[in-house]
């Protein structure tokens, strides 16, 4: 069981893609706990329950924690709360003690090491002895301060002596759950696996070797402990909260002094039933004692402290029956398997449907018709099913047969061995012709509103002919004629305006809602390039990627006439990306479609903010960034010179045209003067532009 919870941690820290869902591993845990306690003469130095979880990842720098940075215990129920508030009265040795309770933000912890106060390193807490140094990661996180605010702020402690070098504060680095939904569309609409929880997702980011894509996430923090030259800073653990919001440290308003663990309790209870009220998840309490007299007094084990303990939500999973499955086909034709629920309560909605994802994933869980399985939400709106409960199978469940043909179309299905994907790839299937515009028309891409599942149904189904009384026509088999569709791709859309009369003539339409339509579809017009392109819904093409593309070319027609090298050669697209935007190009029936949606007025160009074209000044000519500049932040000097037609690259070489200096330039200021490179600061970059 050792091992099987080993390869779990491992998936779970370092891959940060768990495999089993949480209450499964605290279970198996659990039972390795109690197994040791029976014989203890079979706990080997490096079992699951000795040492804190998680590995130093490759590509950072390590990092040795003065104090090491542990876990916390878990409990699961109001009584082994109790139960925990009385062993620690009985090993506080008669001191009295009252507690500081926070939320248990679900995230990572980070370090952030300030020397003479200004932030020196950031780093994860690893294996809770070596952490990896992530400093210029957490630096996107505006919240964190990079110089503490009131230099002399040491010395309101009673504790502090001339000599103290260090000031050490801890917090937990969050995804907020609005960017965790963004980050798990994007990377569906990349296929690639969505995270499992903020949490993974949270880390996932912190470890990612470039601190942009870090930015893009948004992550934020919640700081919760401070150390002065590696001791508590303050007697209590309340004074090291107000010390660290008095100096610019973001500290979560929502924790409470408690005088008794009865207290305590009751701060549970309340955000047990409060939490979907928050921004970020938690999924639980810490309950800390406050005096680090009494803190001290109780140590720690080489795992956990034992003055604290994180009272765990029960998680948000309940069981229920799974009656049958669905097969949805999306834009892209991907056939998603959806399970149809016995309608059950969670987490205060009734759920019905939970995504199974694909053929690979129900083998996985091993669904059959009829079995009962747990579903879970974790910051997600749709839930997940996370396990089959095999022992309330009856024999009369019935296995699945993943379709072989398009429950749409009835075109044969196609699975590429290397994807986990299944996919309709007929080009005329009628649910990827609505999925397709519906995409086109939603908030993130042309913004049609009013253009939702019904109306689409409607106007990509041939309509029954009626003639100029409204009679029905009849062919000559008495059968009613068919007109066909309104719509049959998204330029169509914009050619609604000249047949008003037919719009109105749906159900449900009428005048005013046909108006309201046809206005939304002319201002979808200029809804600027970023999104059109993101609109067209070419595979692996998400929002951010859009957003290079257009940045880079700056127009459809450049875009268009890219190769796939050319593609591959900008800075954050892959090869993959690469070929697909090529391909998507290549079909006459997509440069039809360009060439008609542009025919209609759809602007295809990029603008400026100003509403005029950016001129391309920068063709050609690349970039590279070094230092802070006086009033551009990296990203947006970045997108100054893309939206202009210029490369940014990370690296100084002979074919770089330009160094852009700003305060505190590094290795590549003194690599371009090696290479006589020109450079040039952020006043010379606008200059350029204008000349
Ligand atoms: P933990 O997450 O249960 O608790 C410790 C952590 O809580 C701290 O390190 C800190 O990062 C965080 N925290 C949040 N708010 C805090 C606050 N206000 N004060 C102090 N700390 C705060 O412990 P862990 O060892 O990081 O993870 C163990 C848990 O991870 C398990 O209970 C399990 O559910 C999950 N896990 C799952 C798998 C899997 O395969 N599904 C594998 C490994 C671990």
């Amino acid at each position: 069981m050792s091992r099987e919870i080993l390869e779990h941690d491992y998936s779970y820290y370092v891959l940060n893609e768990p495999t089993v869902a949480d209450v499964e591993y605290d279970a198996m845990m659990k039972r390795l706990r109690e197994l040791e306690a029976e014989r203890p003469d079979l706990i080997t130095p490096d079992s699951p329950t000795q040492r804190v979880s998680g590995q130093v990842a490759e590509g950072f720098e390590e990092y040795h924690h003065k104090v090491p940075m542990l876990s916390l215990d878990n409990s699961y129920s109001i009584e082994d709360l109790r139960a925990w508030a009385k062993r620690c009265e009985k090993l506080a040795g008669g001191r009295a003690f009252d507690y500081v309770v926070e939320l248990k933000i679900d995230g990572l912890s980070l370090a952030l090491i300030y020397e003479e106060g200004r932030l020196a390193r950031a780093v994860t807490r690893g294996d809770g002895s070596r952490g990896e140094v992530v400093t210029n990661n957490a630096k996107t996180i505006r919240s964190i301060p990079l110089r503490i605010k009131g230099r002399d702020g040491k010395k309101q402690s009673p504790l502090f002596d001339d000599s103290m070098k260090e000031v050490e504060v801890r917090g937990e680095a969050y995804l907020p759950t609005d960017a965790f939904r963004r980050i798990n569309r994007e990377r569906e609409e990349a296929e690639l696996p969505s995270f499992a929880n903020p949490r993974n997702a949270a880390s996932g980011a912190m470890r990612q070797l470039d601190p942009r894509i870090v930015a893009e996430r948004r992550l934020n923090i919640f700081c919760y402990q401070l150390l002065f030259d590696g001791a508590p800073a303050f007697p209590t653990q309340h004074e090291s909260l107000e010390w660290l919001a008095k100096h610019g440290f973001r500290v979560n308003q929502n924790n409470r002094y408690c005088k008794t663990i009865e207290d305590a309790v009751a701060f549970c209870n309340e955000w047990e039933t409060r939490r979907d009220e928050l921004s970020y998840e938690i999924d639980g309490v810490v309950v800390k004692i406050n005096q680090v007299a009494v803190q001290e007094e109780l140590g720690a084990t080489s795992k956990s402290l034992r003055w604290a303990i994180a009272y765990k939500f029960p998680a948000r999973q309940v069981s229920t029956q799974l009656l049958d499955v669905i097969y949805q086909v999306g834009r892209t034709g991907a056939v998603t398997p959806v399970a149809v629920l016995e309608p059950v309560l969670l987490a205060g909605t009734t759920v019905s449907r939970a995504s199974l994802h694909n053929a690979d994933e129900m083998k996985r869980l091993g669904v059959m018709r009829g079995d009962f399985v747990f579903i879970e939400k974790s910051g997600e709106i749709i839930p997940q099913v996370v396990k089959v409960i095999t022992e309330r199978r009856t024999g009369e469940e019935t296995e699945f047969e993943f379709p072989t043909h398009c429950p749409v179309c009835g075109a044969k299905l196609v699975k590429p061995e290397s994807e986990a994907v299944t996919r309709c790839p007929n080009p005329d299937c009628p649910a990827k012709l609505r999925e397709g515009l519906l995409h086109f028309a939603s908030r993130r891409a042309m913004r049609i509103e009013g253009l939702g599942v019904a109306l689409v149904e409607q106007l990509t189904s041939p309509r029954t002919k009626r003639d100029k009384k409204g009679e029905v026509v009849t062919d000559e088999k008495g059968q009613p004629s068919q007109s066909p569709p309104l719509v049959r791709d998204a330029a169509d859309l914009y050619g609604l305006a000249e047949r008003r009369d037919e719009l109105i003539a749906l159900d449900r339409m009428g005048a005013k809602s046909a108006d309201n339509l046809l206005q939304q579809i002319e201002a979808s017009k200029d809804a600027g390039l970023a999104r059109l392109v993101y609109a067209l819904g070419i595979r692996h093409v998400g929002e951010r990627t859009a957003g290079i593309l257009s940045n880079h070319f700056g127009s459809i027609e450049k875009l268009s006439a890219a190769s796939s090298e050319e593609l591959a050669n900008i800075f954050e697209i892959g090869d993959v990306v690469a070929a697909s935007v090529h391909e998507w190009f290549k079909s006459s029936l997509n440069r039809k479609l360009v060439k008609r949606l542009a025919e209609a007025g759809v602007k295809m160009e990029m603008v400026s903010a100003g509403g005029q074209q950016v001129p391309r000044v920068f063709e050609g000519k690349t970039f590279v960034l070094t230092g802070t500049l006086p009033t551009m932040k990296r990203d947006e000097a970045k997108l100054y010179i893309e939206s202009r037609g210029g490369r940014v690259s990370g690296s100084v070489s002979k074919k770089t045209d330009f160094v852009v200096a700003g305060a505190e330039a590094g290795s590549k200021l003194d690599k371009a003067q090696e290479l006589g490179v020109k450079i040039i600061d952020e006043a010379g970059l606008l200059n350029l532009s204008r000349s």
